[in-house]
């Protein structure tokens, strides 16, 4: 059996462990390779690899580091079917979605492509007589990035990019569900001219993320992840001085006005609520409607879910499986939740016929209407194909319900009435809102994160935040002295 190795020094890595995990078909349901969990020492190794590469890195020009930034680029964007094919076979997703994905890494990429921009600093001059200051930022030096499995290309590519270009050391240790795409993207680094130690991939669980934590060597922390997991890392890490972002869960509402198009509200819900098998944190899983359009919006739901094709993501079809057996069988124990809750299933999802093994981890789109908010499938994030309506009797219910939400990640309103969604933009406690959009993920020039549980920290991910999070200012007040500056005062300096 294949064994995915860690990535360390520009080399595969096998490091000391004897543990495995299996790293699933998802579609085929049989275990396609393992991967190496790495020990307390292995990740000792991955630091003291990355510490040895920092500081010529650092001092690597922005020229050449941004020379290394563009050639990734194209190489990444030649060979991006190879790593989608990866991805699907790994995590499920069909290769058009994992096309999709991997094209929003890229924007990342092309954003650090700028980093000489980003990285300037400002100037004032003569703020008191004769003084001047500005502001320079700095790399942080070794920072790990720890990520989920259902992003395997586009989560660690929210990261890489900026970290290095900003000139840090990075070690990535992906979702072992998932492992081969960083490591896949780490070769292509090395390729791209990236010195070896600069990024490494070490593989692991929690044994690998606490030792990433307590390290001292370690600067920085970004994580994305499930809410509990996020919060750990962040009291973990924070206590012991690291930076920490750490991006949690979710529980993504649509808002339907009665005056939005419901045909295109429709079609939105479906795209939002079943692509990558709802396995996104931005998957929109509650619809709210606003009566009386609840009955017609359900029915326009469920006649397209019809048409919708599950199976193997290398063949012709909109969705793939879950991610494992096990996340397969929870997310359908919510359906027998539903019913107990009183809740009634419109399209049940165990009932699909697949374009696939029998053995793939299949759950088809599963629609549950008359959802009560105090139901298990209201409140816990399912992650899975599983769209519920909540009916409300006016917008203000709705806002209400999503504003008592412990999540704030996405949310999303469908109107035609503007001042009805200024009013929505302006009074909803989340950090992305799309606006007649189902999946407002920021492009990469903006931040991407949530409010309340949804994100711990203060720097959201990529973006202005990304290169405020891996770097450090330091602000420089400068004068070159002259006899006027001359003269004894034990005062607090002033400007004059
Ligand atoms: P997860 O929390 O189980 O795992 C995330 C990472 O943490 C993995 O690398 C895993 O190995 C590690 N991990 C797991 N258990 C750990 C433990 N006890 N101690 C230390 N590390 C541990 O999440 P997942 O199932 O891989 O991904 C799905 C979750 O990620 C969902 O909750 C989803 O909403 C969330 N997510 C959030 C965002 C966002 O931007 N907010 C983006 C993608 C995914």
């Amino acid at each position: 059996m294949d064994i995915v190795k860690h990535w360390l020094n520009g080399e595969p890595f096998v490091g000391g462990s004897a543990r495995t995990s299996p790293v699933y078909d998802p579609a085929l349901g049989t275990v396609a390779r393992e991967v190496r969990l790495a020990t307390v020492a292995d990740v000792a190794v991955a630091v003291a690899a990355a510490s040895a590469a920092f500081p010529a890195w650092a001092e690597t020009s922005l020229a050449k580091r941004q020379g290394i930034m563009f050639r990734f680029r194209e190489l990444l964007n030649e060979r991006k079917q190879d790593l989608a094919e990866i991805l699907t076979a790994e995590h499920g997703k069909v290769l058009s979605d994992a096309l999709g994905e991997i094209s929003r890494g890229l924007e990342v990429v092309e954003f650090a492509t700028s980093i000489p921009q980003l990285l300037k600093g400002e100037y004032s001059e003569n703020v008191s007589s004769g003084v001047d200051v500005y502001s320079t930022r700095e790399p942080l030096g070794v920072v790990a990035v720890i990520s989920p499995f259902n992003f395997p290309a586009m989560v660690p590519l929210w990261f890489i990019p900026l970290a290095i270009a900003a000139g840090n050391a990075v070690i990535v240790k992906p979702s072992e569900k998932n492992p081969s795409a960083s490591v896949w993207i780490a070769e292509l680094m090395t390729e791209a001219g990236l010195p070896d130690g600069v990024l490494n991939v070490v593989h692991g669980d929690k044994e690998s993320v606490d030792a990433l934590l307590d390290h001292p060597g370690v600067a920085a922390i970004s994580f994305v992840g499930s809410t509990p997991i996020a919060k750990y890392i962040y009291e973990t890490a924070s206590s012991h001085g690291k930076r920490v972002q750490a991006l949690g869960g979710a529980k993504n509402h649509m808002l339907v006005l009665p005056d939005a198009d419901l045909d295109l509200a429709a079609d939105a819900a479906i795209n939002a609520g079943f692509g990558s098998a709802g396995e996104r944190c931005m998957a929109i899983s509650v619809l709210v409607a606003v009566e009386p359009v609840a009955d017609e919006l359900v029915a326009k739901i469920s006649d397209r879910m019809a048409r919708l094709t599950v199976g193997d993501g290398r063949r012709s079809c909109d969705m793939g499986p879950l991610i494992t057996r096990e996340h397969r069988d929870k997310v359908a124990g919510y359906l027998d939740t539903a019913t107990t809750d009183g809740a009634s299933i419109v399209v049940d999802g165990r009932d699909v016929s697949v374009d696939g093994e029998a053995n793939g981890f299949w759950l088809g789109p599963t629609l549950i209407d008359r959802v009560p908010t105090t139901s298990a499938v209201y409140q816990d994030e399912i992650f899975g194909p599983v769209l519920s309506v909540v009916r409300v009797a006016t917008y203000e219910d709705g806002v209400s319900l999503i504003n008592a939400s412990p999540y704030g990640n996405g949310t999303a309103i469908f109107t035609n009435d503007g001042g009805a969604a200024r009013r929505f933009q302006r009074e909803v406690q989340v950090g992305m809102i799309g606006i007649n959009v189902p999946i407002p993920v920021p492009v990469a020039y903006y931040s991407f994160g949530g409010w309340k549980n949804s994100l711990f920290g203060d720097l959201k991910a990529y973006g202005p935040d990304g290169v405020k999070f891996f770097t450090r200012e330091k602000a420089v007040t400068r004068r070159w002295l002259d006899p006027s500056h001359g003269g004894i005062n034990l005062g607090f300096p002033q400007n004059q």
